[in-house]
């Protein structure tokens, strides 16, 4: 048993379930054939026995219903009565009481022995099986015997045909359910093999190979490779997210790197002796390592990426004046107002998310004017949200550029906004974190006149 568990365990599914169904077709089958073979059996023999007592008690009462003075001569010559009670292929002898035959009928069987009376006894006469009986008689003054032997080669005929017809219909059985096995096994595991060669593909070629299972069937495999699919492309879409997103990284320090060297270079060749090109060396690399700094926090933020946590909830108008408060501080010169309804429930978002938001819009609204900001928020309550809106009187943002600020360092006037210190990374930090806490933002803007952020925040519960 366990030389069998071992061998199975090595080997492919499909050979499992064809060995294991085969087996278990063939076990089921041999169960039943033993139990009919025995069954049949048993009945025919019962039947054969009845047969035989059948015709000695017929005979032995039609010779004891014709009278006493019935004698040897008469029965002798009228066989013909006795020959319609004897089946065909039956014998019966008539002895005297010495052991003499004195009449056979049928003759097809020799003569078994008078050793045992009344009983059918099983014995086998000129190498065959036979039952025989035999019962003593008396008519009038004759006593002697009747001996019927009823032959068994029909019977065993018949079961040996029977033994030969299961034995060839398990042999086919075997091998119909071994090549059904074989094939359904092949039917279902196709759809896993398709599946094993694509994750090799993977393996081989990375996620650069598009993953194409065909199988569509709503079955368990079927849903089994659906969820592949689904987790597959999830994969490969945040792979690619993660290969451009570290694309765009390089390619956005590089320039502030160059930028460095460049002035680096130029202190190393002339500006040690000459003063004007030290200041405005060393002043343009302290700017670029401080856009650096705040690009590679920024990344940072990006790339964290937090579990959202679903006890967080927000005070939206503490949150909101604490900001102001701080640009207030920073840009003295900027207007900032906030008008708000009466009772504001609390945000189903952490204060932090929320204030990080807020802050990017409002350093927006200020980096992105060329007046005196004048910066409107505004924070009105429906049945399941709150909406801020916060409005500027900036530079604007031509229409066609609107579906793209939200992208990671996207910059409306790349070369100008470098100048004022954008890195291209504030809106999709807030886009972000908006996502996560499925909140929504709308941007309208008309150019030279302003910007309206106006974002939709779940209320907690
Ligand atoms: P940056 O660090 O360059 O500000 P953001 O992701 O915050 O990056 O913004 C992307 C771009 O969208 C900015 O470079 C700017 O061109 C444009 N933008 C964002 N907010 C405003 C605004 N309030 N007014 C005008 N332009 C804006």
């Amino acid at each position: 048993m366990k030389k069998i568990r071992d061998y199975l365990v090595n080997q492919s599914l499909q050979r499992k379930w064809m060995l294991t169904s085969s087996a278990v077709i063939f076990f089921s089958y041999t169960i039943i054939c033993i139990v009919v073979y025995i069954s049949l059996h048993t009945w025919l023999i019962n039947d054969e026995q009845s047969k035989i007592k059948l015709t000695s008690d017929d005979l032995v009462s039609f010779l004891e219903s014709q009278g006493p003075d019935l004698t040897v001569q008469q029965i002798q010559q009228n066989t013909g009565l006795l020959k319609a009670i004897v089946d065909r292929d039956q014998t019966v002898r008539m002895y005297n009481v010495d052991g003499i035959e004195i009449l056979s009928i049928n003759n097809t069987s020799k003569a078994a022995p008078l050793s045992v009376m009344h009983e059918i006894v099983e014995m086998t006469i000129d190498k065959k099986d036979a039952f025989v009986i035999n019962e003593p008689i008396q008519l009038g003054f004759f006593k002697g015997y009747i001996q019927v032997v009823h032959p068994l080669t029909k019977f065993q005929s018949l079961m040996h045909y029977l033994l030969t017809a299961m034995l060839i219909a398990g042999v086919g059985g075997l091998v119909l359910s071994a090549s059904i096995g074989y094939y359904l096994a092949n039917y279902l595991m196709k759809p896993l093999h398709a599946l094993r060669s694509s994750m090799k593909t993977v393996m081989d070629k990375g996620f650069n190979e598009p993953i194409q299972l065909s199988y569509t069937s709503h079955d368990e495999i079927g849903d089994l490779l659906k969820m592949y699919n689904a987790m597959m492309n999830e994969l490969q879409i945040s792979f690619t997210k993660q290969q451009q997103f570290v694309a765009d990284a390089s390619h956005e320090l590089r320039t502030p790197i160059q930028a460095i060297e460049g002035h680096l270079s130029l202190l190393k060749r002339w500006g040690k002796d000459d003063p004007e090109i030290l200041e405005e060396s060393i002043d343009t690399s302290l700017m670029e390592i401080a856009r650096m700094r705040k690009m590679i926090e920024e990344l940072l933020e990006l790339a964290r990426r937090e579990e959202k946590d679903i006890k967080s909830e927000a005070n939206a108008v503490a949150v909101l004046e604490a900001v102001i408060e701080e640009t207030r501080l920073l840009h003295p010169e900027a207007r900032i107002s906030l008008s708000k309804d009466e009772e504001i429930g609390r945000l189903f978002i952490t204060e932090n998310a929320l204030s990080q938001i807020v802050r990017n819009i409002m350093e927006n609204a200020i980096r992105y004017c060329e007046k005196i900001p004048d910066i409107q928020i505004s924070l009105s309550v429906s049945e399941k949200e709150v909406v801020i809106k916060m409005e500027d009187n900036g530079i604007g943002i031509a229409e066609e550029n609107i579906p793209y600020i939200f992208d990671r360092f996207y910059r409306v006037d790349e070369a100008r906004n470098r100048q004022i210190g954008g890195t291209g990374l504030g809106l999709s930090i807030t886009k972000m974190l908006l996502e996560k806490y499925n909140c929504s933002v709308e941007v309208k803007s008309v150019k030279n006149v302003g910007t309206v952020f106006l974002m939709k925040f779940p209320l907690k519960n």
